[in-house]
């Protein structure tokens, strides 16, 4: 029988229409949120987030500011551009979007965030509270994933979750939030030794690896929970036949694209896996309403709404 599937895209619209009513409160107190999204250079991947992001904020009557610093950008000039958004008390969320240009060291820029403004939850003090169970902004994609499975009924208590791939912004994050919902977590990468067995053992199975249709048939469990957080664009036509041959519909929009997104996730998996989230219009949606959460929340607890800010929406995503 075929997976359930765990659509982002419908939960993504829930989670924003209930934003509302918060944004109308700070309104009618003359805030309108402000998040500052930084690109610098002309990364073609980028520059589609962070259109899809200043799309969000415009959809919900949030102010957003784009700001794009030339490839050439150092360390010393982005630090300045940062603190400068610190500084300024009608920006409410910034986000410097990855990865940064190789001359420039990202550590420094991402803690030159003001924790308080951290949307991306990347800096260290954010870190640090969600390690340890305090409230905090949450890193998005992870918060959107315990979103996904809270929303669809899935209760990660007494679970084995397996997540695969260690990254500070997706693996790790999550793994913690797992583990704070009372899931059995195992953390795997590359180093894991027969990966395919460790992800059979899964209740929950999350692969957030970048590396496309990775996660065959044969590592998923009949009946586990599969999210698949990978985001990678096929382009190669003899590709695409061999991973669509049992998804006639797909092969056939890649025909008309000429391309598609595909997950680290097989498509074969939807025959195994209990539920799947699809890719695309699985995690990736929520990534952007989790945004939109920790743009709204920070513009509440900035202006001494906290206990609400984290009732609503900080606290909503442990
Ligand atoms: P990174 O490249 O930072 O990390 C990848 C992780 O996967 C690493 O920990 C790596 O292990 C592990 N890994 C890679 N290959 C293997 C392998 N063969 N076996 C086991 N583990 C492996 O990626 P990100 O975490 O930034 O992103 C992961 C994916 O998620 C990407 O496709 C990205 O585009 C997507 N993404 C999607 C988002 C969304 O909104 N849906 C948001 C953010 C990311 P090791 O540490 O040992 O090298």
């Amino acid at each position: 029988m075929a997976a359930r599937l765990l659509s982002g895209t419908e939960t993504s619209k829930q989670i924003q229409a209930e934003l509302l009513p918060q944004i109308e409160e700070l309104k009618r107190a003359g805030v309108i949120p402000c998040l500052a999204a930084v690109l610098v250079g002309d990364n073609p991947a980028s520059q589609i987030y962070v259109r899809n992001k200043m799309r969000a904020c415009e959809k919900l009557g949030l102010h957003s500011e784009h700001i794009t610093p030339p490839t050439s950008s150092t360390t010393a000039e982005l630090v300045g551009l940062v603190q400068e958004l610190n500084r300024r008390d009608d920006v409410d969320g910034i986000l410097v979007q990855l990865p940064l240009p190789p001359q420039v060291d990202t550590q420094q820029v991402l803690l030159a965030v003001d924790p308080a403004k951290d949307v991306d939850g990347f800096h260290p003090m954010n870190v640090g509270a969600l390690v340890s169970k305090r409230d905090a902004l949450r890193p998005c994609t992870p918060a959107g994933v315990m979103e996904l499975l809270r929303r669809h009924g899935i209760d990660p208590e007494g679970q084995h979750a397996v997540v695969i791939g260690r990254s500070d912004i997706v693996g790790k994050p999550l793994a913690f939030l797992l583990l704070h919902a009372h899931a059995t977590v195992t953390l795997c990468h590359s180093r894991t030794r027969d990966l395919p067995a460790m992800a059979r053992t899964a209740d929950i199975l999350v692969a957030a690896m970048g590396r496309t249709a990775y996660v065959t048939p044969e590592f998923v469990r009949p009946g586990a929970t599969v999210i698949d957080v990978g985001i990678n664009r096929i382009d190669d036509p003899a590709l695409a036949e061999k991973l669509f041959a049992r998804h006639p519909q797909r092969l056939e929009k890649f025909r008309q694209k000429d391309s598609a997104l595909m997950g680290d996730v097989h498509p074969d998996v939807v025959e195994v896996a209990g539920a799947l989230t699809p890719v695309p219009g699985g995690v990736g949606p929520l990534t952007i309403a989790m945004l939109m959460v920790n743009t709204v929340a920070a513009a509440r607890m900035r202006r001494g709404q906290a206990a609400a800010a984290q009732r609503s929406g900080v606290a909503a995503a442990t």
